[in-house]
């Protein structure tokens, strides 16, 4: 079952495997997240994808333990985290452990058995 939007699609596809990219207005230069068919600062319709290197500190973490769509998961407990990247995007990505405030991570679209059509995981520096 599909439930991810053409522009979230499109990222997928525009985003090489273990990279991070992030939706890009050529018209104003506008960088956003999560990707949408129109910029959110002046609604033009044509998005690019920038590559961005992932770097990105952590604003808040929680655990989920529970959830209606596991299967997107893999396995819980996951923890997501709220980040914002160096490039000065906030957006929301998965981690497998605990990570604390402050922390600095790296994000990485990922497209995997678990979640075919793709998902933001941060990782620790260094890993
Ligand atoms: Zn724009």
């Amino acid at each position: 079952m599909s439930m991810r939007s053409l522009a979230w699609k499109a990222m997928v596809a525009a985003t090489p495997r273990g990279t991070f990219s992030l939706p890009h207005c050529p018209a104003c230069g506008h960088r956003f997240y999560p990707p949408q068919r129109h910029c959110p600062a002046c609604l033009h319709g044509t998005i690019e994808f920038m590559p961005d290197d992932g770097m990105a500190r952590v604003l808040s973490a929680v655990a989920l333990h529970h959830s209606l769509d596991s299967q997107r998961f893999g396995h819980l407990p996951v923890y997501v985290l709220n980040v914002r990247t160096a490039s000065g995007v906030s957006l929301f990505a998965l981690a497998d452990a605990p990570v604390a405030k402050s922390t600095e991570v790296v994000l990485e679209l990922v497209t995997d058995a678990d979640c075919p059509e793709g998902i933001v995981r941060a990782r620790l520096l260094g890993e």
